[in-house]
C-alpha cells in the first residue's frame, strides 16, 4: 500500500510560527547541529549560571523560548491556547530536575496537583505528568530496587515518596485526568515500576488513569510489558503505557562499562527501532486492556501506528491512543497528525530558567547525537522558509 506522506506538509507544521520565529528556529537548530559548539555552549552556560553572570535573558530569548512554554503555568497559557486552536493538546511538564531536598519534592508535588486541578477545567490539557526523581532521591529508588534494607530515616523518606504518588494518582482519578509517569535511569526504574504498578492496581480499576513509561532502547521491556499485562488481567486493573525510545543512552552505556555489567541498552539503533515498533504493535493489539501514549519524533513509527490503527479498525480519535511530541520539536508530526484527526498532545516544559537547564541540555545533546533528526528539522524549516519566500 502506498503511503500518503502527511508529515511533509510544512505549511500545516509551522502554521503557528511567525516568519521571525521560523528564522529563530532555523538558527537554533543550525547551532545545535554543531557538536563542539553544543559542548562549549553547555559548559559556558553552566559556568555562567553558577557564577551568577547575567545570561538568563540570552538563554530565554533563544533555547528556552523555543523548547519551553514559560517560567510558570500562566506564562504557558498562550502557547496552550494557540496549539489547541489547531487541535493539539498540551501536557504541562514542570521540568525542574536534579533536586534532592524534601521541600523541593513537596514543591514538585504541589505543582503537579495544581496542574491536575487546572487540567480538570481546561479541555486543552487532558493529561498531566511527573518524573519519579521529582518526588524522591535517585539514591533511594536505587537502594529500594536493589532490595537493600533502608535505615529508619530512609524508610520514612520512602514513605513520603509513596505518599506523593498516592496524592497525585488519587486526585487524577477524582478529576478524571490521566497522569503519565516518566521513566528515567534503569538503576532507579525497578523501584519506580513496582510503585507505579501499585498505583495502577489501585487507581486503574475502571479505566487507565495512571500511565507508566516503557523505554524501548532497553531490550527487556517487551517481556516486562507482557508480564505486567498478565498480572493486570488477573488483578483486574487496566494498564496505561507511554512508549518512548529512551533519553539516557550514553549514561546507561558508560555506567554498564564502568561497573562491568551487561548494558541494558539494545545493541544498535535498528534493534531499538524494532523493539519500539513491536511494543507499539503489542499494545495496539491489546487496546481493551492497555491504553497507549506514543511518545516519539520518529516518522516511521508514527506512520506505522497510523497504519496499524487503520488495519485494526481503531478510530483515529479513539481516546485509548494518543501521540505525543516535545514542544519545539517535530511540529510536522504533531500538527499534521492533529489535522488528520488523531489525538495529539505536546509536552510543554516550564520552570525557572536556571532549573530547567538539565532538560534543555538534554534536548541540545539529543539533537546533536541524533544527527538525522536535526537535519530533518533544518530541511523542513528551510522548505517552509522557501514556501513563504522568507
Ligand atoms: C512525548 C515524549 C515523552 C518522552 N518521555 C520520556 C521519558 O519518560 N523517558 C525517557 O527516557 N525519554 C522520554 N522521551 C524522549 C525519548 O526517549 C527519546 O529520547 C526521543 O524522543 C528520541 O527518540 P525518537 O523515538 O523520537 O526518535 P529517533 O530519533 O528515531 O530515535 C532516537 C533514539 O533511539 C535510541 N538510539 C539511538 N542510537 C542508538 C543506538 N546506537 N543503539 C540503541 N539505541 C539507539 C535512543 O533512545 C535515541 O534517543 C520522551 C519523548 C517524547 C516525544
Amino acid at each position: 500500500m502506498s503511503r500518503t506522506k502527511i508529515f511533509d506538509n510544512t505549511e500545516i507544521a509551522f502554521q503557528l510560527k511567525s516568519d521571525s520565529e521560523l528564522e529563530r528556529a532555523y538558527f537554533l537548530f543550525k547551532m545545535i547541529s554543531l557538536q563542539p559548539l553544543v559542548r562549549i555552549g553547555t559548559a559556558a552556560t553552566n559556568f555562567a549560571l553558577k557564577a551568577n553572570l547575567p545570561v538568563e535573558g540570552l538563554i530565554r530569548s533563544t533555547v528556552f523560548d523555543h523548547f519551553c512554554g514559560g517560567v510558570n503555568e500562566d506564562d504557558c497559557l498562550q502557547v496552550i491556547d494557540n496549539m489547541f486552536d489547531k487541535s493539539v493538546s498540551s501536557v504541562l511538564d514542570y521540568s525542574v530536575e536534579g533536586k534532592e531536598a524534601e521541600d523541593q519534592f513537596d514543591a514538585a508535588l504541589h505543582k503537579t496537583l495544581e496542574i491536575i486541578e487546572f487540567a480538570a477545567k481546561k479541555e486543552a490539557m487532558p493529561i498531566a505528568v511527573f518524573k519519579p526523581s521529582g518526588f524522591g532521591r535517585l539514591f533511594l529508588y536505587e537502594k529500594k530496587g536493589e532490595g537493600v534494607a533502608f535505615t529508619d530515616d530512609e524508610q520514612q523518606e520512602w514513605d513520603r515518596v509513596v505518599m506523593r504518588y498516592h496524592a497525585v494518582c488519587r486526585l487524577a482519578k477524582e478529576k478524571d485526568v490521566e497522569v503519565l509517569i516518566d521513566a528515567e535511569e534503569s538503576w532507579m526504574q525497578d523501584a519506580a515500576d513496582v510503585l507505579v504498578e501499585e498505583m495502577m492496581e489501585q487507581y486503574n480499576t475502571e479505566k487507565p488513569i495512571v500511565y507508566n513509561t516503557l523505554q524501548t532502547y532497553r531490550w527487556d521491556r517487551l517481556d516486562y510489558l507482557k508480564g505486567l499485562h498478565a498480572r493486570s488481567k488477573s488483578g483486574n486493573f487496566k494498564l496505561g503505557m507511554k512508549i518512548v525510545r529512551g533519553a539516557y543512552m550514553e549514561k546507561e552505556r558508560e555506567r554498564a562499562v564502568s561497573m562491568n555489567y551487561q548494558s541494558p541498552i539494545c545493541e544498535n539503533k535498528e534493534a531499538t527501532d524494532s523493539n519500539f515498533n513491536s511494543t507499539q504493535t503489542y499494545i495496539l493489539n491489546n487496546l481493551d486492556d492497555i491504553s497507549l501514549f506514543v511518545g516519539t519524533h520518529n516518522e516511521e513509527s508514527s506512520y506505522l501506528a497510523m497504519e496499524q490503527m487503520n488495519a485494526l479498525n481503531i478510530l483515529k480519535d479513539d481516546n485509548r491512543v494518543w501521540f505525543g511530541q516535545l514542544y519545539g520539536m517535530s511540529d510536522h508530526i504533531s500538527f499534521n497528525l492533529a489535522k488528520a484527526g488523531y489525538n495529539v498532545a505536546k509536552y510543554v516544559p516550564f520552570g525557572p530558567v536556571k532549573d530547567v537547564m538539565p532538560y534543555l541540555i538534554r534536548r541540545a545533546e539529543e539533537n546533536t547525537s541524533v544527527a538525522g533528526q536535526t537535519n530533518r528539522e533544518l530541511n523542513l524549516l528551510k522548505q517552509e522558509k522557501k514556501r513563504r519566500k522568507v
